[in-house]
This record gives C-alpha cells, sequence and structure tokens, in this order.
C-alpha cells in the first residue's frame, strides 16, 4: 500500500515538474509519432498533435526539405492532402512540389521558427517550382526557394507566374483548406489577376508577413476532431463575405510599411503575451501531457 501511495505521489511529482518545462524542449526532442488515433489537440499556434504520419521523403511529385529539421509530420489528411496537390501541380506545369515544414513528430511548439504549426495541419510549400525531384538529402539542406516578392514588399518579382496563380486557387478551391498565408504582395497580385466569375476562393488567400519564398497552407480541423479548436475569426468574417481585396489588404503596402505619426497621448502597452517558444507544458491543453507521454 505504501509502495503504491509512494510511486502515485512520485508520479504526481513527475508530472509536476513536466507541467513547468518548456514545452518546445519536450516536444522538440520527441522523434517519432505518438501511437495513438490521429487527433489535433487544441488550437494552430497552441497545441499538440496525437497520431501523426511520416511525409514520406521523397515521391513521384515531391520532396520534403530540410530533412534534418524532422519536420515532415502532420495528420494524415493534412499528409494526403500534400500528396494530391502535388499531382495538382502537374497540371500547372511543374513538376511537382517542395515541402517545407509541416510539424514535428508529435507537433507541439518548436524550437525555432513558426508560432503555428503545431496540431499538424499546416505546411509551408516553397514557390520554386522543382528544377527535378532528386535531390539529395545534402542538396536538400543547401539549395534556397526563391522570392516572390520584392524587397521592399510592395509588388510581386519576375519569379511569380500564372503557373503559381493556378496552384494556388487549386488549393484554396479545396473545402478541407481554411486558410493559405502568403505575402501581401502576392495577394494584392492574384486580386488583380483573378477572373471576376470566379473568385469566392480568393478569400482563402491570406495577407501576412514575411512568406516571400513559400506559401502557408493550413487545413480546417477534420471532421470529428473534437480536440482540434477551429480558428477565429474566420476567413469570412475577415473578409466580410467579400475577397478580401479590400482596404484591410491594401493596409500591407501603405501604413503597415509607412506607420502614420501617432496622435494623442501615448497609451500604455499591452502586457506582453508569452510567446509560444515560452509555453511550458501548463500552457497546453492538458491532453498533450498524454501525447507527449504516449508511447
Ligand atoms: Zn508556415
Amino acid at each position: 500500500m505504501i509502495r503504491i501511495l509512494t510511486l502515485l505521489l512520485g508520479l504526481t511529482l513527475a508530472q509536476g515538474a513536466q507541467a513547468q518545462q518548456l514545452a518546445n524542449r519536450l516536444f522538440g526532442a520527441q522523434d517519432a509519432p505518438s501511437r495513438q488515433q490521429p487527433m489535433p489537440v487544441g488550437s494552430y499556434a497552441r497545441g499538440c498533435a496525437a497520431g501523426l504520419v511520416q511525409l514520406p521523403e521523397s515521391g513521384p511529385t515531391w520532396q520534403a526539405m530540410r530533412l534534418s529539421r524532422d519536420r515532415n509530420y502532420g495528420h494524415p489528411e493534412l499528409i494526403g492532402f500534400l500528396q494530391a496537390l502535388s499531382v495538382a501541380a502537374t497540371q500547372v506545369g511543374w513538376k511537382g512540389l517542395y515541402i517545407g515544414d509541416i510539424s514535428q513528430p508529435r507537433g507541439g511548439p518548436m524550437t525555432s521558427g513558426h508560432a503555428s504549426h503545431q496540431i499538424g495541419l499546416d505546411a509551408d510549400i516553397w514557390m520554386l517550382p522543382p528544377p527535378r525531384l532528386n535531390l539529395t538529402v545534402r542538396e536538400r539542406e543547401t539549395i534556397s526557394s526563391i522570392p516572390v516578392r520584392s524587397a521592399d514588399q510592395r509588388s510581386v518579382t519576375r519569379n511569380w507566374t500564372p503557373s503559381h496563380h493556378a496552384l494556388l486557387r487549386a488549393a484554396a478551391s479545396d473545402d478541407r483548406v481554411d486558410r493559405i498565408f502568403v505575402a501581401a504582395a502576392v495577394k494584392i497580385e492574384m486580386c488583380k489577376t483573378a477572373r471576376r466569375s470566379d473568385r469566392a476562393w480568393l478569400q482563402k488567400i491570406r495577407p501576412v508577413a514575411g512568406h516571400d519564398t513559400h506559401f502557408h497552407l493550413r487545413l480546417k480541423c477534420p471532421r470529428g476532431a473534437r480536440l482540434c479548436q477551429t480558428q477565429t475569426p474566420s476567413v469570412a468574417e475577415l473578409s466580410k463575405g467579400g475577397d478580401g481585396c479590400d482596404e484591410t489588404l491594401t493596409w500591407w503596402v501603405t501604413d503597415y510599411l509607412n506607420p502614420p505619426k501617432p496622435s494623442g497621448k501615448p497609451s500604455k502597452p499591452a502586457p506582453r503575451a508569452k510567446t509560444p517558444r515560452e509555453f511550458t507544458m501548463a500552457d497546453l491543453p492538458a491532453q498533450c501531457v498524454d501525447v507527449l507521454n504516449a508511447r
């Protein structure tokens, strides 16, 4: 009896200690997915993921890049989606896709880069149309993607082509996709060139800082994924039901680049929220402890 009590106390203490540890260290140290039913847990930027699967390093129409990072794991629905999208890429004239970071083997916050990509439903896709799909492991560490946005952030570069537009349109038209993040200049260009009669998908293309050499694709919570937190506001709310080619988009190439002088009294800065890199296990949904410790 005493032994059991000591054991239980030990477990509780161990869990208590784990709760205070940095989540990105613990999740970053995992080298295999949990053998659990696939389940995104929490939100894209605060969560973890059970039962992820690895995107094979190479396929007929894709290659996973930067393998040393060990971030080519995703929810089975996302992995299937990416493989299908790489086939769709051949229809716009590409050989396939170079796929960047997805998630760590059990998701969770990362020690470097991304705030999101935590629940196995986000993936970065290179803007570089693959010149070939037999890159060596070493080449995949060293080659770089190409910028499709100018250094001054105001326009697209010559690297942007109609095939990029067609690929993004194909991705955004899929019902499983929640949103796709691109540089504002990319969205501005797409607003100009999208056909008038076919713009509903544009709502899902969202401007964001950075993202000049890749686009970031995000799937909705899969059906029945009860621990997955749907993102709010939705893209429909953000664009008031329109295509998002509005003043909130032009803001990125006006006030964002040249902030107007503040008028009136300076307001007190809001208290800074924790960044995902500062999350402890206690900051994540409770189920992430099971995901971390599962076999
Ligand atoms: Zn990303």
